[in-house]
């Protein structure tokens, strides 16, 4: 049975296609079939993989708008077992497009349906927002990961996520749960982040992961050369990390 797993927070830049692309590529490299989703139209996850949307004749948006078999839309990786679910420009449309739709809140669970049991997982990588999009990953899916830039205002919109996941599961999705909360760019020798960390561990207890991202030059270098960084740099802090938070959700 495919699980799918939701890699949200609404704030920018706090490691949701970091997190999504290198969890996924571990899991591909580990013998997992895996289906990566990019549900942001910055499409940062597919130029992550080094793949550019003009190669795709089908996006995750045909999937979701036109009702395009999400099949004819999942295209192969550099790494075996992986495959992606690409997105384009164009998504960044879809919201608007949606909101006059009946179960607007369904279409990506819908065009996942058929698919989902050929996976071990699915991971979506959401955009940086609470809207339509993100209703969708969050109505498909069985978990949610959240990660936690350790920075000022880390927490900050913590509850109104928590408060909407909630509110996805009364209405649309008893399933949903959250996986955890995993704490990201984290630098041992900053008080600030061991504050963030403490802070963080102090009200969701054990809902934190154990592991802690560290911030790694190589993580933020490797998405210009379109390469997980399974493959830019497998030694490094970063992957090494990732390789760890694996284990510990991916059972
Ligand atoms: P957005 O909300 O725009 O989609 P995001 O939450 O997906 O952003 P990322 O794109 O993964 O965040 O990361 C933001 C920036 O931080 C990127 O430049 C990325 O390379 C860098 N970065 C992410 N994680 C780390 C890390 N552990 N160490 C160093 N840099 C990192
Ligand atoms: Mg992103």
């Amino acid at each position: 049975m495919g699980e799918i797993y939701s890699i949200v927070n609404q704030k920018g830049g706090v490691g949701k296609t970091t997190s999504a692309v290198s969890m996924a590529a571990i899991l591909g490299k580990r013998g997992n079939k895996t289906l990566l989703v990019d549900l942001d139209p910055q499409a940062n996850a597919t130029s992550g993989l080094g793949l550019l949307d003009h190669r795709f004749t089908y996006t995750v948006y045909d999937a979701l708008i036109h009702s395009v078999e999400a099949s004819k839309a999942i295209y192969p990786t550099v790494i075996e077992h992986l495959s992606i679910l690409a997105a384009s420009k164009d998504l960044a449309g879809a919201e608007i497009e949606l909101v006059s739709e009946f179960n607007r809140e369904r279409f990506l669970e819908r065009s996942l349906a058929p698919i989902k049991d050929q996976f071990d997982y699915i991971l979506i990588d959401c955009p940086p927002s609470l809207g339509l999009l993100t209703i969708n990953a969050l109505t498909a899916s069985d978990w949610v990961i959240i990660p936690v830039q350790a920075e000022y205002y880390a927490l900050e919109g913590l509850a109104r996520l928590t408060q909407t996941i909630d509110m996805v599961k009364k209405a649309l999705n008893p399933q949903l749960q959250i996986r955890g909360i995993m704490i990201t760019m984290h630098d041992k020798r900053v008080g600030l982040s061991r504050q963030v960390e403490d802070e963080a561990r102090g009200y969701f207890k054990e809902k934190v992961f154990q592991t802690v991202i560290p911030r790694n030059v190589k993580l933020s270098e490797a998405p210009s050369f379109g390469e997980p960084i399974t493959i830019y740099d497998k030694k490094s802090k970063g992957a090494k990390a990732y390789k760890s938070i694996v284990k510990e959700i991916f059972l």
